[in-house]
């Protein structure tokens, strides 16, 4: 058979993990399939290719037993297990898992009970008041789904995220700025807006010679498929399913097609009716004096905005939000950068669900280039068995407290906690041992499907808490998963800046949370933000631009950011009695 592409192998094995789920199997072997599913998303290689050559196995989380089923898929066309299930599972029902809110065991209830296995069943049954029969549904519950499919909730849509969309912007771009051909190239579009997620990849090149530069891109390896290939352009999809366009420019327009190119289009609008009012009239290929006919090219965009009469605008900016004005003014911020960051205040190690150990942690840290770490592995309130009780944290407190005593070069290590806040608004942890850290993160994980004003209600208490450094992840949205709960963003804010406590921008790649649209309010509210990786493994530690990727779409300074500062000076801005020892 034809070969299939990354996204298309991964689709089969989530399918599979779903089936086995509401076939209620095991649950190490559900996970199983929808982390190979991921890897194989994730992976720039054909997987289908890595099969053949019988290296699969080289990628992280596949083992044999996926390895294996992706030979057969191969030879046969399909899986044994798959057809299998097909046969006792009915597959419409998958839908109803890949609801929001709704999992593998309320749809096999919904299946076995009522009958139910399509979306279309589902509905009339809300609507007829059925479902609130079923154990554990009730009518809040039946209303809350019926609204849901009422206002059109669709199984959760693929995204990709921006860590994966900068990686395979730097693997097409590093090849193609050393391409003889090339004069330059860049990313646009969202992704050089630095966006959390994005539909597809831009990139645009300089070049005399584009039929040089497609028959390129179209040759290499990371292409799954050529959607289209000319003299000027060319759309290739990659193996993990993302459609790259690439675009070739003269060098003389370059600067004017990568200002277009890149957006936003609320920002581009703007900036040609501002324009337009001063007679000038802005195209991809050039600004043209309405009056003279004189037309501006540059192969610099910077030059675009000066001939416009702004400052140049970086990329994270361009949403349409007052930008433009504040950059006529010559009144943009001075954006925070990643070297400005002295250290990381959320990070986790094997004491809870972290990969690595204290020591290793610290050296990575060290070697990065960190001034300071927070150690901060959870309480035991997130559950399935992975936090640490009072006495863990006292007995790490102890470890952390061993380890800083063999520091002799300045670096500071804070024996820190990511506490619960729970479903009643307490922490997990006494107070009494919350003093004796260092650095306390609070994290809301447990109950997210309370009402808005009772999460609310959970995160005051936490920003007024008096032990509390910082809310971690302050939505808990997923990105491409879960929007996050609702909650009162104002009302948080203004706790936070009433009491001192800082507000996090949690970096991992899924979360990016608290999103800029927030960290704006934060930032008006004069919150200090801190950008912190929540790393649980080694390789996370770089997580860090893309929190300041974020910071830097809400506006923020190297000022605005705490950890941006020596840790001497950092304590000058925390409550009262939040002294650090080390
Ligand atoms: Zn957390
Ligand atoms: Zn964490």
């Amino acid at each position: 058979m034809a070969p299939l592409r990354n996204g298309e192998i991964a689709d089969l094995f989530d399918l599979l993990g779903d089936l086995y789920e509401l076939d209620g199997a095991v649950v190490y072997r559900v996970l199983a399939y929808r982390k190979a599913a991921k890897r194989f998303r994730e992976t720039a290689e054909s997987v289908w290719t890595l099969s053949e050559q019988g290296r699969l196995t080289e990628l992280d989380d596949i083992g044999d037993t996926i390895a294996t089923k992706v030979g057969e898929l191969r030879e046969t066309g399909t899986m044994q297990a798959l057809e299998k299930l097909r046969g006792r599972v009915p597959e419409s029902l998958v839908e109803l898992v890949r609801l929001p809110g709704l999992g593998a065991k309320t749809a096999r209830k919904l299946w076995q009970e009522l009958e139910i296995t399509t979306l279309a069943e589902l509905e009339a049954a809300a609507r007829d008041g059925r479902l609130r029969e079923l154990p554990g549904f009730g009518e809040r519950k039946e209303q809350q789904l019926l609204a849901q499919l009422e206002a059109g909730a669709a199984p959760r849509k693929r995204v990709f995220r921006l860590d994966q969309a900068l990686e395979l912007a730097r693997t097409v771009l590093e090849p193609l700025r050393a391409h003889p051909a090339c004069e330059r190239a860049d990313e646009a579009g969202s992704l050089r807006r630095r966006a959390e997620s994005v539909g597809d990849v831009d990139v645009i090149a300089a070049s005399a010679d584009g039929p040089a530069l497609t028959a390129w891109l179209v040759a290499q390896p990371f292409v799954a498929e050529v959607i289209g290939q000319g003299a000027t352009k060319a759309s290739i999809l990659t193996h993990n399913g993302v459609q790259l366009d690439l675009r070739v420019v003269p060098l003389a327009s370059y600067g004017n097609l990568l200002q277009h190119f890149t957006g936003s289009k609320g920002h581009n609008v703007r900036m040609r009716e501002d324009a337009q009012r001063r007679g000038m009239s802005v195209s991809e290929w050039g600004i043209e004096d309405t009056e003279t006919g004189e037309v501006f090219r540059t192969p610099d965009e910077d030059e675009v905005y000066r001939h416009l009469g702004y400052e140049p605008i970086p990329p994270e900016l361009r949403e349409d939000n007052g930008e433009l004005e504040l950059a006529r003014r010559g009144a943009l911020p001075e954006l925070v950068e990643l070297g400005d960051l002295r250290g990381d205040l959320h990070m986790h190690t094997d004491w809870s669900d972290g990969k690595h150990s204290l020591l290793d942690l610290v050296e990575a840290a060290r070697a990065h280039g960190h001034e300071y770490i927070a150690v901060t592995d959870h309480s035991a309130g997130v559950g399935m068995g992975i936090g640490l009780e009072a006495d863990g944290v006292r007995r790490q407190i102890e470890a952390v407290q061993r380890v800083r005593e063999t520091l002799d070069d300045g670096f500071a290590l804070l024996a820190g906690c990511e506490v619960d806040i729970m479903g009643d608004g307490s922490l997990y942890l006494p107070d009494d041992v919350l003093a004796e850290l260092d650095w306390v993160v609070a994290s809301l994980h447990v109950a997210q499907r309370q009402a808005p004003d009772r999460i609310t209600k959970r995160l005051l208490a936490a920003a007024e808490h008096p032990c509390v450094d910082v809310i971690g992840h302050p939505s808990g949205r997923l990105i491409g998963e879960r929007e996050g709960y609702e909650f009162d963003v104002e009302a948080i804010v203004a706790a936070c800046a009433a009491n001192g406590t800082f507000i996090e921008i949690n970096a991992q790649p899924h979360r990016l949370d608290l999103r800029p649209a927030h960290a704006r309010l934060a930032l008006a509210a004069g919150v200090k933000l801190v950008i912190s990786t929540d790393a649980h493994r080694l390789a996370a530690i770089d997580y860090q631009e893309l929190g300041v990727f974020m910071a830097r779409r809400a506006g923020a300074t190297k000022d605005d950011v705490a950890n941006t500062r020596p840790l001497a000076e950092l304590a000058a801005l925390r409550k009262p009695g939040r002294a650090v020892r080390a």
